[in-house]
């Protein structure tokens, strides 16, 4: 088992690896977003909030630069 080092959860990770990786359509690869030393890391739950929010942020950012249309509550939000 493994502990997760945000919210300290035992999980395994076959199954939080199935259901991280379902949540992003297999874009996102648990082992490389989740993993940490050997006995620790991400669950999915708490996989998922952060990937979301560097994702939400980049977007954020290229909102910023005209990339991409604008949204200022969103871009208030994750900045
Ligand atoms: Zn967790």
């Amino acid at each position: 088992m493994v502990t997760c080092f945000e919210c300290k959860r035992e999980f395994d990770v076959e199954d939080e690896r199935d259901e991280y990786e379902s949540y992003f359509n297999g874009e996102l690869d648990y082992d490389e977003d989740c993993g940490g030393e050997p006995g620790e890391g991400l669950c999915a739950g708490c996989g998922i909030v952060r990937s979301e929010g560097l994702i939400n942020q980049g977007r954020a950012i290229f909102m910023m630069n005209g990339d991409e249309d604008y949204d200022d509550d969103f871009a208030q939000k994750w900045l």
